[in-house]
């Protein structure tokens, strides 16, 4: 009788992302030597999968229990699946649309924004299944989505219903805006909302779909968009009811340097001052970009266990600046990584992002100062944090979530690289998953996605982006 549901074998397992640690280097080792002294990799190392978690792992000198099925990776890379911590998935409708691409920041979002008022719970369910099944094929198994733009009522149970179908792992912000135009904001009145719909919303999403259990495929957190576009007093109650439910706080913070004039002019403070002040100063949140802190400002929202997300595609196509993620780090912040929304990076790939994160990462401090194995630990580990489930995601130590990717072995891409798969696999590539499994069910076998609805989702989905960009007129 089979013991486990699956056993993938001849693996370079890798258990948890590190550097080596400066004794270690001391020793003399360098990350990989390192990494398998301490145990955090294995060379032809075995992992066996049962109920969606993580069994058991070993050496090949270790005897594996018997499983339903085997898989003989034949040497492949395997490592924790990537997390993406800020997306807006929603925008895949408007992905490189024509008149917003040499846009500025706030350009760009003027453009969009009342084409994003045409939402519908037709078409956000559509974008978030194209966005999830993207999300797979670039080693992301469990995402985000901060999901701000609320034209129609119920529209994250659409996004919920469409993760849930095919199986990824969700985490859904319930996203805000309640200053239009009028009230001195930036979008549309269409597209905000008052505050106690906001809260009452906001409410019902948790008691109806934020599970805390773990183990769970469905969380809930509260993200207001931006200074820009909420109210203090929506940022205080929203704080509040995290507080009272236990869930996770999330928003745009210090993205873009207008930031400190506007929080100066508007709320009399720099953009991280009010924040503490509006009571999110706590382990509960984390912040997309998170680009233009102070050195005094990062150390207190690091002591706070504030964490945040790099998104390098789109700081860079948006021409911003970027998160020092090494220097956050090294204040003891996790620093996660996110695609950001398919309209600003137009691309929603967590391999391409880490790999944005360790060229941006050695572009500013020089090539010591970052590996292949940092940028992953960032993807998983660092990511896992932002979400406040780095217990059971973003490792695949015994009782993890069995959120597993077998990476392809690409010959020509790998061709000559034989002294370190890590960094082989995040230097070289494109790389695409071989395998993917979500709480152990896989949703990628031999590259190719296992989902029967995407044909004809992609079919609405052409027909309902073409509706909102306007091209059916
Ligand atoms: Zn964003």
């Amino acid at each position: 009788m089979p013991v486990v549901d699956t056993l993938i074998t001849h693996a370079y397992l890798v258990l948890e992302s590190r550097s080596a640690t400066a004794s270690e280097r001391a020793e003399g080792l360098i990350d990989i030597e390192a990494a398998q002294q301490a145990g955090r990799e294995i060379e032809d190392g075995w992992l066996a999968i049962q109920h969606g978690r993580v069994h058991s792992v070993g050496t090949s000198a270790q005897t594996p229990p018997e499983a339903a099925r085997v898989i003989d990776a034949g040497g492949r890379l395997v490592t924790p699946g990537l997390i993406n911590t800020h997306h807006h998935m929603y925008q895949n409708l408007t992905r490189a649309y024509a008149p917003a691409v040499n846009g500025t920041l706030f350009q760009w979002l003027t453009t969009l924004y009342p084409r994003w008022a045409a939402l519908d719970e037709e078409s956000v369910y559509l974008s978030t299944y194209v966005a999830a099944a993207e999300l797979l094929l670039g080693g992301c198994t469990t995402s985000s989505d901060h999901m701000y733009v609320h034209p129609k009522p119920r529209l994250i149970d659409a996004q919920i219903a469409a993760t849930g179908e095919i199986g990824f792992r969700f985490m859904a912000n319930r996203g805000s805006m309640t200053r239009s135009v009028e009230d001195g904001g930036l979008p549309p009145k269409e597209v905000v909302q008052d505050e106690e719909t906001i809260l009452a919303d906001s409410q019902r999403l948790i008691e109806t779909y934020h599970d805390p259990a773990p183990g769970a495929m469905t969380r809930v957190a509260l993200a207001p968009c931006s200074m820009f576009s909420v109210t203090e007093s929506i940022m205080r109650a929203t704080a509040e009811l995290a507080e009272r439910f236990d869930v996770r706080l999330h928003t745009h913070l210090a993205e873009d340097k207008d930031e400190d004039t506007y929080a100066l002019e508007v709320y009399g403070r720099r953009p991280v001052e009010y924040f503490e002040d509006c009571g999110w100063a706590t382990s509960r949140s984390w912040v997309a970009h998170y680009v233009y802190g102070s050195q005094a400002e990062n150390q207190r929202l690091a002591a706070a266990g504030v964490s945040a997300t790099q998104c390098p595609s789109s700081n860079m196509i948006l021409a911003g600046d970027t998160a020092d993620a090494q220097a956050l780090r090294a204040l003891g912040m996790p620093v996660g990584i996110g695609c950001d929304g398919s309209s600003s990076s137009d691309s929603a790939n967590l391999w391409l992002e880490t790999r944005g994160a360790l060229l941006l990462g050695r572009y500013q401090h020089g090539p010591a100062s970052m590996s292949a194995r940092d940028a992953l630990n960032m993807a998983t580990l660092g990511s896992a944090a932002n979400l406040g489930w780095d217990d059971e995601l973003g490792h695949l130590n015994p009782g993890a979530c069995a959120d597993v990717v077998v990476w392809e072995s690409a010959p020509l891409a790998l061709a000559g690289a034989q002294t370190d798969p890590v960094e082989s696999w995040l230097r070289s590539g494109p790389a695409r998953p071989w395998h993917s499994f979500v709480a152990g069910a896989q949703l990628i076998d031999a590259s190719e996605l296992r989902l029967s609805g995407l044909e004809d989702v992609l079919t609405r989905h052409a027909a309902a982006a073409a509706a909102i960009q306007g091209l059916n007129a």
